[in-house]
């Protein structure tokens, strides 16, 4: 909820004219709870889960319409109905753990200092930020997953996930409970490390999930993507950092994460491989 009860009342805070996102924000969310900002969250998963990866069954199901050289695995077939069990599996989940999760977790948005009052963040800004959260993301559920492919972790949480042997994009988030809130630590981290405007919260969730089904589409269009993966990472910090003061001030505070970060993955990727 934002402390001004007119539009005048925010152009004299801000000591300037309202920019057009900032209207609309004002118009949207003056008279709306932070706590109910905060939990359209969950309509956007339910969003995103639902619909994002409906063109990846229609790509499964329409096997005969040439898309077959583009799958990593075109001898497994996963049903309709298959599909629709995993779909149903997850909305469960959603409806009886991450919607509470969600609620619960509202205080915790507000000890790190997520804010949704004006003026809103530059697109630069959210850029930085975003940028960060994935990086951070990246590394920690990168240590996460390597652990949940040990023994303990494998035989008592994640095989639950890999039930699907073959990636299809509604079982990216198909996974036994603890898996689902041990993963909500490395989502997390990035906004509680650099804490942003409620829209830049929206557009991580959103983001991530669907960086998520993206994750587990079961398409190469050929490209090799860690390559592609940390190039759009770099065009987009360079960009920023050239680009927009505060964005730089951002980067520059978790730059050295993000260094040891990239160097401990590559370095355990290799060991790894090795
Ligand atoms: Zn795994």
């Amino acid at each position: 909820m934002l402390p001004f009860n007119t539009i005048e009342e925010a152009t004299t805070f801000l000591g300037r004219n309202l920019t057009v996102p900032e209207t609309l924000w004002f118009n949207y969310s003056a008279q709306k709870s932070d706590f109910y900002l905060y939990c359209h969250n969950i309509l956007f998963l339910f969003l995103i889960f639902t619909f994002v990866p409906l063109p990846l069954v229609f790509f499964e199901t329409m096997r005969s319409l040439g898309f077959l050289k583009y799958k990593i695995q075109p001898k497994v077939k996963t049903s309709l109905s298959e599909m629709f069990r995993c779909y149903k599996d997850v909305m469960r989940m959603f409806v009886l753990l991450v919607g509470p999760l969600q609620l619960s977790s509202y205080p915790s948005i507000k000890m790190v200092g997520i804010r949704t009052g004006l003026p809103l963040p530059s697109m630069w800004e959210i850029l930085a930020q975003l940028t960060v959260y994935f990086m951070i993301e990246d590394y920690t559920n990168y240590w996460i997953h390597r652990f949940l492919h040990g023994k303990w972790g494998y035989e008592n949480i994640h095989r639950v996930h890999h039930v699907y042997s073959a990636p299809i994009g509604f079982a990216a988030p198909y996974a036994h409970w603890l898996e689902v809130l041990i993963l909500g630590i490395p989502t997390f981290l990035g906004p509680a490390i650099v804490p942003g405007h409620m829209i830049t919260f929206w557009l991580w969730i959103a983001l991530r999930q669907i960086e998520a089904i993206e994750t587990h589409n079961m398409i190469s269009p050929g490209l090799p993507q860690n390559i592609s993966h940390f190039t759009v990472v770099q065009i987009t910090m360079i960009t920023t950092i050239m680009l927009d003061n505060k964005a730089r001030a951002i980067l520059l505070r978790c730059l050295l994460i993000a260094i040891i970060s990239m160097a401990l993955t590559r370095a355990t990727a290799t060991i790894r491989r090795s």
